[in-house]
């Protein structure tokens, strides 16, 4: 139960600060990738296999990628993105790549931005199965109807926070993130038009820790290696193309940390690390290929490992409990060296850095301590 609320207040911050617009359009950014997505890419990555890049909702909501992987008779589809209009667009898209129909629906994870175009695709192809982890299923079940329901209050949740000044986590606002909410407030009446007319549906195929799905000369892996980004992560894998989507086990540029088991992430990221793959797609951000995709896998790893062994070292010497929670960041604050994790995670570029330190570290941090508080 108290990591369940310590959870809840992560992904809670996640909503309300995620993502925000760049300062300056067209300004010059270190990394070519950003959190921020302005515009709907495709990237071919092999032949009959498309990554789909949406661009952020108009309330500023991220969308998860799509990955659409055509066999010789059928189509499997990696996650829904978030608005309906988003994933009808995907539709129309794989209708003009193959008329082949969409069988599979794999969910990597229940959160909105990967699941909420299910309904959608589930009136397009009559006899979908939508696959999901078995814990997924349950918390797809429990939480996605009720996102309707709260809806609304985000566009409260944002006014408050824009006349605090300050976010979920007590830190300041800078005038850019003062500009992104009062635009996240503005974009919110077209997202909840769009979600009156959803029907939500939830995953219907269940599996435990892996199931194989043939498409016709396309074998697809589908695998849950344990728990980290949530209890029911699936990732999947193409053994003779070598390709590994990953889910938000794995995000670009900065890693989506504002919640999960870090520990539990380590060890699943590590089981990661030894598939073949050339080529990696994220849950969130650009296609990574070969040596830069190990590299990047490899550096989150090791942020995480780095950042839980530091909140254990510090409970072990403050203490646990919701008293200490504040004393054991300022103490991790200091013994890990955030500038420079900060610095190779999102550069110069201002939406990153933003990121990094209003969700995925504070995030971190506090999973963390959640994890250990409990054991
Ligand atoms: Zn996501």
């Amino acid at each position: 139960m108290k990591i369940e609320i310590l959870r809840f207040k992560a992904l809670h911050a996640r909503v309300v600060i995620f993502p925000l617009i760049a300062l300056l359009l067209g300004a010059s950014h270190l990394y070519a990738d950003s959190v921020v997505t302005r515009e709907r890419t495709v990237t071919k990555i092999a032949e009959g296999i498309y990554v789909i890049r949406h661009p952020d909702a108009p309330d500023t909501f991220p969308q998860g990628n799509t990955t659409v992987i055509i066999g010789e008779r059928e189509v499997l589809v990696v996650d829904s993105c978030y608005l309906p209009s988003s994933a009808r667009e995907d539709i129309a898209q794989i209708r003009q790549w193959t008329n082949k129909p969409v069988r599979y629906l794999v969910n990597t994870h229940w959160h909105y931005d990967h699941t909420m175009g299910n309904g959608v695709y589930a009136e397009a192809f009559p006899g979908l199965a939508i696959v999901a982890q078995i814990e997924t299923r349950r918390q797809s079940v429990g939480y996605n109807p009720g996102w309707f329901a709260r809806f609304p209050s985000r566009a409260e949740i944002f006014k408050q926070r824009l006349e605090s000044g300050k976010d979920a986590n007590g830190r300041a606002l800078s005038e850019t993130e003062k500009r992104e909410f009062a635009k996240a407030i503005a974009g919110i009446e077209p997202v909840q038009a769009e979600f009156k007319a959803l029907v939500d549906r939830a995953p219907n195929l269940t599996f435990d820790s892996e199931m194989n799905v043939e498409l016709g000369n396309r074998e697809v892996q589908i695998k849950h290696l344990g728990r980290g980004n949530t209890t029911g992560d699936a990732i999947l894998y193409l053994p003779k193309e070598k390709i590994l989507i990953a889910g938000d086990l794995l995000d670009h540029p900065v890693p989506y940390l504002g919640g999960g088991y870090p520990s539990e992430l380590v060890r699943t990221l590590q089981q990661m690390a030894r598939f073949d793959a050339q080529t990696f797609v994220p849950g969130h951000g650009e296609v990574l290929q070969g040596a830069a995709g190990r590299a990047y896998l490899s550096e989150v790893t090791e942020f995480v490992q780095t950042v839980t062994a530091s909140v254990s070292r510090q409970v072990y010497l403050i203490g646990n409990g919701p008293r200490n929670l504040e004393a054991v960041r300022e103490a991790v604050k200091k013994e890990v060296d955030v500038n420079s994790w900060r610095q190779k995670f999102a550069g110069d570029d201002e939406d990153n850095r933003a990121l990094f330190d209003g969700f995925s570290f504070p995030g971190l941090l506090t999973a963390a301590y959640a994890e250990v508080w409990g054991r």
